[in-house]
């Protein structure tokens, strides 16, 4: 129903009948409804120039967003909003973060308007029994979320809420956390993971960043390990990411570019298809892999 005809049927109930409070009008209006199972993505997002260069990795997102069925909403689990706590976006319209520095003015000017979905954010903190999650009005859209997202609805007309990183907490913590929003796959809610599975920006390979695919071989090594364990299913390794050796400590030298990965494995249903799209590295220490689970 749209907003006005809503509207417009409030005004005809019986002033008993109508909604004391406009957040209680504004909850009817973004109520989530039941739907098909939709598909989890994880996207790797690597660099923020993605959002405003046109490169396979684009292409990717773009082909990816042609063969989702329009979400009610997306939760988005992004590298860049770590907290002490775990907190959901709860504010009508989120601003777009900048978080980052040193790159052209055309990023700096990219403003991605999608509204947010406070019904969704109190729906996760009710649906959420791990531990006890805040609702935040400061923070917005940062560019792990909008700078990928916007590939996908490039019209910013789908309501978009993220979910922080809380780091003081163990990886066990975010892959039970994420369990817990499996529900919400069957609300018509699309979750997405942002992040990169290969992610040392202290031994990226300046000088072949504009160059053919390179990766180390400890790039390689983890980055095949880690997309094995995604389509084998076996979250074991994943969740247990510091005990795998060598290649997954280069690749993760801190958690959270990967986290996201544990929210959306935790939600892979069993005999689910799992597709793996931008499976590349680049310049040597990152891989830009991303996968849809159904
Ligand atoms: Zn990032």
């Amino acid at each position: 129903m749209k907003r006005t005809d809503f509207l417009r049927l409030i005004a005809l109930l019986p002033f008993a009948a109508r909604p004391k409070k406009m957040n209680a009008i504004h909850s009817l209006l973004h109520a989530l409804a039941p739907s098909e199972k939709m598909p989890v993505l994880f996207l790797g997002h690597g660099s923020p120039m993605n959002a405003i260069e046109e490169n396979s990795f684009v292409q990717g997102f773009r082909q990816a967003g042609r063969e989702l069925p329009k979400p009610a909403a997306i939760l988005c689990i992004s590298a860049h909003w770590e907290t002490r706590g775990t907190l959901v976006t709860a504010m009508e319209q989120p601003r777009t973060i900048h978080d980052f520095r040193g790159f052209p003015q055309a990023l700096f000017d990219v403003q991605y308007p999608a509204p947010g979905n406070p019904a969704l954010a109190d729906e996760v903190k009710r649906m959420v029994a791990a531990a006890p999650v805040g609702l935040d009005h400061q923070w917005g859209l940062d560019h792990g979320a909008w700078s990928v997202i916007k590939h996908l609805y490039p019209e910013a007309n789908v309501p978009v809420v993220q979910l922080s990183l809380d780091y003081t907490k163990p990886p066990q913590y975010h892959f039970d956390l994420a369990r817990e929003l499996a529900a919400l796959r069957r609300k018509g809610v699309l979750i997405i993971g942002s992040g990169n599975i290969v992610h040392n920006l202290g031994l990226v390979a300046w000088d072949k960043l504009n160059s053919d695919p390179f990766a180390y071989d400890w790039a390689q090594e983890a980055n095949a390990r880690m997309k094995s364990a995604v389509l084998s299913g076996n979250s074991e390794p994943l969740v247990n990411f510091r005990g795998q050796g060598k290649a997954f400590d280069l690749a993760i030298p801190t958690p959270e570019h990967f986290l996201p990965l544990l929210y959306t494995t935790a939600l892979q249903e069993k005999d689910e298809p799992i597709a793996v799209f931008n499976d590349q590295p680049v310049a040597g220490s990152l891989s830009m892999t991303s996968f849809k689970f159904g």
